[in-house]
């Protein structure tokens, strides 16, 4: 692979020149979101510049051309995540919005009273509530997948847990807070056994690594644009075209009707009968030249840069006095969750803050990790790219000025 011309890179992008209280923006924060290239900002701008327009509906040219442009957008997705089909791609506002949409159409036609649905103790808020609800809703109990000191799930434990009750399993396929990389072929092959689905969430993977649906044998696989280097507000739910045929709309009004009567309506054909109402064309848009962006800089050059890059942030913090990794799973991308001594972490925040360094701190959405550790909260520095070794070497300083200044 080719090694990632850094200078070039970050050119593209252009938040990364700005100043932060006259410091430079180090920005640490892309497990939050990440910043997107001029690219993406052109190919937005162009759109609501010169096509702007509804989809799907008009028969005149602009309409026509903001269609085609949609559609070629989700044969990008689909041919970055290897889906057999297009219309196994819908587009929703994010992770969130995929997730609760199978929590509420998967359940609706699949789960009964009695059944049982699995989460993991390391998931975000947003792929436990809705099965909470769901569970409520149909009168399923939910189980919980629990993790090690290490930060890693406990897969004897997974096993134990699945039975001929479990419908669904729905599981990060890496952490936001502690960087964990879980085994997900492994345990959609354990669930599978057991004639469960599997949801993967991968806001945290599809960035960082290759994803391929088929290889996986994923049911369904759900993450936000927001996080891959395009807009906000779109995002994805894959699923297989059998499952999403038998499930129930999860919104109802245009688009996703074939025929409408007041005494039967009839949905509309995968895609759109889970897109009601006009889709974030831009947005979608974006999306599609954000996954163009990275093909272009090439995905092996970027993860390897990744790599390099969270493995040389792990040594260097390691030699802060009084810093210890919240999490130390074997397998890690994208983000270092730590803590100083008994440093709050909003305060290293702030300081760091203060000094142009963008890194988050608090439960990360994720207060089950936090009961299990007993802590408050993390700080968490989430890589891309386009960070450098400097930055790291920046953060560094910045921590062992606050630590010296609250220690
Ligand atoms: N799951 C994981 C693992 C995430 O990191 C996030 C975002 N922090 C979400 C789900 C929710 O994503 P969104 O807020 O974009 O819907």
């Amino acid at each position: 692979t080719t090694k990632l011309n850094i200078e070039k890179i970050r050119a593209d992008f252009p938040i990364l020149n700005e100043t932060i209280y006259g410091k430079p923006l180090v920005y640490l924060d892309n497990g939050a979101t990440t910043q997107k290239p001029k690219q993406v900002i052109d190919a937005v701008s162009q759109y609501y510049n010169e096509y702007n327009s509804n989809v799907h509906r008009g028969v005149h040219f602009l309409s026509q051309k903001a269609t085609d442009a949609e559609e070629a957008a989700r044969r990008k997705v689909q041919h970055f995540i290897n889906a057999k089909h297009e219309y196994e791609v819908i587009f929703t506002r994010g992770t969130t919005e995929s997730i609760n949409l199978v929590a509420y159409s998967f359940c609706k036609q699949y789960v009964k009273p009695g059944d049982e649905i699995i989460v993991s103790a390391m998931e975000h808020h947003s792929n436990i509530v809705p099965w909470q609800i769901a569970c409520e809703d149909r009168g399923a109990t939910l189980r919980v997948i629990p993790i090690d000191e290490n930060g890693e799930l406990m897969l004897d434990e997974f096993d134990k847990l699945l039975n001929d009750k479990t419908r669904i399993v729905a599981v990060t396929w890496v952490s936001n807070t502690l960087g964990t990389v879980n085994p997900i072929r492994q345990i959609i092959e354990m669930a599978h056994a057991k004639g469960a689905k599997v949801l993967v969430d991968a806001a945290q993977a599809i960035q960082h690594t290759h994803v391929d649906v088929r290889a996986l044998d994923a049911d369904f696989l759900v993450f936000s644009g927001h996080k891959i280097y395009a807009p906000t507000g779109i995002g994805v739910l894959y699923g297989k075209e059998a499952l999403l045929n038998e499930m129930p709309p999860y919104q109802g009004g245009g688009s996703m009707i074939k025929q409408v009567t007041f005494a039967k309506t009839t949905w509309a054909d995968l895609p759109f009968k889970f897109e009601a109402g006009t889709p974030h064309v831009s947005g979608i848009i974006g999306l599609g030249k954000a996954l163009d962006y990275m093909n272009e800089i090439g995905l092996d050059t970027i993860f390897d840069a990744e790599h390099e890059l969270l493995e040389y942030a792990e040594a260097k913090l390691s030699t802060i006095s009084g810093l210890r990794f919240i999490g130390n799973p074997k397998e890690r991308a994208g983000t270092l969750s730590f803590l100083i001594n008994d440093i709050h972490p909003f305060d290293l925040g702030e300081i760091l803050d203060k000094q142009g360094i963008a890194v988050r701190t608090g439960h990360h959405c994720c207060q089950p990790i936090m009961e299990h550790y007993q802590i408050p909260g993390t700080v968490r520095a989430s890589f891309s790219f386009y960070n450098t070794k400097e930055e790291v070497d920046a953060l560094v300083k910045g921590i062992e000025r606050g630590a010296a200044m609250l220690g």
